[in-house]
C-alpha cells in the first residue's frame, strides 16, 4: 500500500466559480491567535505555508475580522484582521506564500457580534447583535443593531472582500455559521426583529443576502463560499431545511459553493470531540447538496480514506480539514502516497487547539509539537525535523510510550540509530490508559501512529526488557550506545489512608487496561479525568451497544424513550468522590462539559467536597471537606484514581555514569500527554540537551 498514488478522485482537480483548485481538501478557518494587532507575521505565514505544502487544495485562512468597531481592541495574541488598508500588505505575503506551494487561499470574513465579549473591549462596550437576546456563548446580551449600524457593517464587509482581492486572495468565505453575526441574523432563536432583517425566513436572510451583494459590488466575479450550520442544534434555531432554504437563496444570489458543517458553538451537542464519529454531519451536507447546483463542502471529523470513500461514491464535491492539518499538514500528501498510518492522526482532544482558542490563547497541538511554532524552528534552523545530525548517535530510549516513541522517531529521522527498551509486552505506555474507555479509543490511533512512524524511521524495539543500570552502563562502555533516554513514565500513587485487610481496593489503572475486574457497587476515588473516565467506562458496562440499537431502531422494536434508558443504563452503581469543588476540574473547556456530563448521563453518583477517611470491606467512610458531615457510601470494589508519580529509579543510579543522560516526559514529573509529546520532541530536537533527573 505505501508508496503508491492513490486513485481517488479526491485527489483530482475540482472548481469553485472559475477557480480551479487542485484536489477536493478544504482547510477550514479556525482562529490561530497568532497575530498582534490583527497583523500577519511569520507566524502565520510559515503555519500555512506548510499546509500548503503537505498538499491541500484551498485553505480558508482565518477568521479574520472584517470591522474592529465590535470586535476587540488590539491584542497579542489576535485574530487576523482587515478592517483597514494597512492590514493588505501582510496579507499579501501570506497568499504569496500559500501559492508558491500550488495551493488557493481565501479568507474567512467574520464578525462576532453577540458572541465577543465586552471584557474584549477596553472601554467596555456593549456587544452588538440582531435583538437583545441573552448568548449562551459570551453570556452577555449584545445591543440591537441600528439600521444604519447593520449598513455600516455590511460594508465592512464589502470592503474586506475589496481588501482581499487586491492582497491575492483567490476569494472569500462568509462565516454565516457557529453562532456568529451572520448566523444570528439567520437564526430565529437570536433574532427577533420586527423590520426588513427579521420576521421569517426570508427577513432573516436580508442581512446576508446584502452582503453578498455588497462583496460582489465590491469584487465583481469573485468566488465567494458561505460557511453554513447544517442544523444549528441551538432550541428554537434553524434546522436543516431551513439550511436548505439559506441555500437555495444563496445559490440564486450567485455566490459560488456552499461549505456546511454542524453547529453552533454553544449547542449542547458534541461537535470537535472525539466520541462524534467520523463524518458525522455529512447528512446535513448532503441535503443541501442535494437542493443545490454549485459545489457543497462537507466538514468535522473527516480521515483520509472516509474523504475518499465520500467523494468516490458521488455524495459531496469537497471535504473540508481542519484539525487533520493542525496534526500532520502532509495530511493530504501523505494519503495520496498511501501512507495512512504515517499520517499523524488528529485525535479529537482539543487540548491543544479549541480548549486554547476558548481561551483566547494561541493554537498549539497534543500529537504535533511543531504546530504554530514552524517559524519559531526554522528561524533557529531547527525545521525541518528530518535534517541530519552531524554526528549520529546511538541511542538507547527506556520506555516505549508517547514520549519515548516520539523521542525515538524524531531521533531516528535525524539520522541516529535508536533502540526503545520496552519492559512490558507492547508499547504506549498511558496512551493505552487514555484510549482505554470506548469514547476515548482515538489515543490508540496516536499510539498507532507512532509505532508505525518510528518502525519507517528504522528504530528498533525490544518488548520485555527491564532495563538496569549495571547493564546501560556496560553497553555505554562497550560502544553500543552513546546517549541513554530515560522515558520511563509515572506510576499510580497509593493514599496514606488506612484499608481494612480484606476490603477490595484496586488502581483505576488497573481497571482500564481490563486487569482488574470490578463487583455491582464501585466507588471510584479522585475525580479528575482518570477518575471520571473510568467512572464513566464501569457506568456503560451493560448499556445497549451500537449493533443492538440500530437492530431495535430499525425495527422500531422499542419505544425512543426505552432505548434512551437502555443506552444509558448499565450493570453497576457507581459513585465518584473528590475533595475538590469540580469534577474533571483538569479537564479542558471542549471536552469537560460532555465528559462530566456523561457522569450524569450514565447515573454516577456524584460527591464533591469529599475527602476519605477510611476504607472498610463494606465501602468507604468519608466526610464533607466543608461541613464534617459524615458519610458512608457502600462498595464492594474501591478503585483509586488520585494522581500518579514519576518513575525515575533509573535516572538516580545512572547519575554521574552515563555523560549523555536525557530524561524526558513523566519520568522528569507527571504532566499531560501533550506535555510529554513536545518535551520529548523538544529534547530529540535540540540535539539532545541532557536534562537533569529531580
Ligand atoms: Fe486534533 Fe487534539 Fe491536535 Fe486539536 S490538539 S488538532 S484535536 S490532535
Amino acid at each position: 500500500m505505501r508508496g503508491r498514488t492513490i486513485m481517488s478522485k479526491v485527489y483530482a482537480p475540482g472548481s469553485i466559480g472559475n477557480m480551479e483548485i487542485r484536489n477536493r481538501f478544504v482547510m477550514t478557518a479556525v482562529n490561530l491567535f497568532y497575530c498582534k494587532d490583527g497583523y500577519i507575521n511569520d507566524r502565520v505565514i510559515e503555519f500555512y505555508r506548510a499546509r500548503a505544502k503537505g498538499g491541500v487544495g484551498l485553505i480558508v485562512a482565518g477568521v479574520v475580522a472584517v470591522d474592529n468597531e465590535y470586535f476587540m481592541d488590539a491584542a497579542d495574541p489576535s485574530s487576523i484582521c482587515i478592517h483597514d488598508d494597512s492590514y493588505v500588505p501582510g496579507l499579501r505575503k501570506l497568499t504569496d506564500a500559500v501559492h508558491a506551494e500550488g495551493a488557493k487561499i481565501f479568507p474567512q470574513l467574520w464578525h462576532m457580534g453577540a458572541y465577543a465579549s465586552s471584557r474584549l473591549f477596553k472601554d467596555g462596550r456593549d456587544t452588538v447583535g440582531p435583538s437583545p437576546v441573552p448568548s449562551n456563548y459570551s453570556r452577555q446580551t449584545p445591543r440591537e443593531l441600528t439600521i444604519p449600524e447593520i449598513e455600516r457593517i455590511i460594508d465592512c464587509f464589502g470592503k474586506g472582500a475589496k481588501r482581499a482581492k487586491e492582497a491575492g486572495f483567490d476569494g472569500v468565505e462568509l462565516v454565516g455559521s457557529a453562532g456568529y453575526l451572520i448566523s444570528q441574523f439567520l437564526s430565529s432563536k437570536t433574532n427577533k426583529r420586527t423590520d426588513k432583517y427579521g420576521g421569517d425566513l426570508q427577513g432573516r436572510m436580508t442581512f446576508l443576502l446584502e452582503i453578498v451583494a455588497k462583496v460582489q459590488e465590491n469584487v465583481g466575479d469573485f468566488p465567494i463560499m458561505v460557511r453554513l450550520s447544517g442544523n444549528e442544534f441551538v432550541p428554537e434555531g434553524n434546522s436543516n431545511p431551513e439550511a436548505v432554504e439559506i441555500a437555495i437563496a444563496l445559490e440564486h444570489a450567485g455566490i459560488s459553493a456552499i461549505n456546511v458543517t454542524g453547529g453552533w458553538h454553544e449547542t449542547g451537542i458534541p461537535q470537535l470531540t472525539m466520541d462524534v464519529p467520523a463524518a458525522a454531519y455529512l447528512y446535513l451536507a448532503k441535503q443541501i447538496r442535494a437542493a443545490v447546483n454549485i459545489p457543497v463542502v462537507s466538514s468535522n471529523r473527516f480521515d483520509a480514506s472516509t474523504a475518499e470513500k465520500v467523494i468516490d461514491s458521488g455524495e459531496m464535491d469537497f471535504i473540508g480539514v481542519c484539525r487533520a492539518l493542525i496534526a500532520d499538514p502532509a495530511f493530504v500528501s501523505k494519503a495520496q502516497r498511501g501512507d495512512y498510518d504515517l499520517i499523524r492522526p488528529c485525535i479529537g482532544c482539543n487540548q491543544g487547539c479549541m480548549d486554547n482558542v476558548f481561551k483566547d490563547k494561541s493554537l498549539t497541538c497534543l500529537v504535533n509539537p511543531e504546530a504554530g511554532r514552524e517559524a519559531e524552528l526554522l528561524a533557529a534552523g531547527k525545521l525541518h525535523a528530518e535534517i541530519p545530525v552531524q554526528s549520529p548517535e546511538h541511542i538507547l530510549v527506556v520506555g516505549a510510550g508517547a514520549a519515548g516513541m516520539e523521542y525515538a522517531k524524531v531521533a531516528a529521522n535525524k539520522g541516529n540509530t535508536v533502540t526503545v527498551w520496552e519492559a512490558s509486552d507492547s508499547y504506549g505506555g498511558q496512551l493505552l490508559l487514555a484510549g482505554a474507555p470506548h469514547d476515548r479509543h482515538d489515543f490508540y490511533r496516536l499510539n498507532n501512529y507512532l509505532y508505525r512512524a518510528c518502525e519507517a524511521a528504522g528504530v528498533s524495539f525490544v518488548f520485555g526488557k527491564r532495563a538496569a543500570a549495571d547493564e546501560i552502563v556496560a553497553k555505554i562502555e562497550d560502544g553500543s550506545f552513546d546517549r541513554v533516554v530515560l522515558a520511563t513514565g509515572a506510576e499510580p500513587i497509593t493514599p496514606h489512608i488506612e484499608i481494612e485487610a480484606g476490603a477490595n481496593v484496586v488502581q483505576a489503572w488497573d481497571v482500564l487496561l481490563g486487569k482488574v475486574g470490578t463487583g455491582k457497587n464501585v466507588v471510584v476515588v479522585g475525580g479528575g479525568a482518570a477518575g471520571v473516565e473510568t467512572a464513566v467506562m464501569l457506568a456503560q458496562d451493560g448499556t445497549l451497544d451500537s449493533e443492538t440499537y440500530k437492530f431495535l431502531s430499525i425495527y422500531r422494536a422499542e419505544e425512543p424513550k426505552t432505548l434512551y434508558k437502555l443506552l444509558t443504563t448499565g450493570n453497576k452503581r457507581v459513585s465518584l468522590l473528590e475533595m475538590q469543588k469540580k469534577m474533571g476540574a483538569d479537564i479542558g473547556p471542549s471536552s469537560r462539559w460532555i465528559m462530566v456530563g456523561n457522569l450524569k448521563r450514565y447515573h454516577v453518583d456524584t460527591y464533591n467536597l469529599t475527602k476519605v477517611l477510611y476504607i472498610t470491606k463494606e465501602g468507604v467512610v468519608c466526610e464533607n471537606v466543608e461541613s464534617g458531615e459524615p458519610t458512608t457510601i457502600l462498595a464492594d470494589t474501591v478503585v483509586l484514581a488520585i494522581g500518579s508519580k514519576s518513575v525515575n529509579y533509573l535516572a538516580k543510579e545512572l547519575d554521574g555514569r552515563v555523560e549523555k543522560l536525557t530524561i524526558i516526559g513523566d519520568a522528569v514529573k507527571p504532566c499531560k500527554v501533550m506535555d510529554a509529546v513536545k518535551d520529548a520532541y523538544d529534547a530529540a530536537i535540540s540535539c539532545h540537551i541532557p536534562v537533569s533527573a529531580n
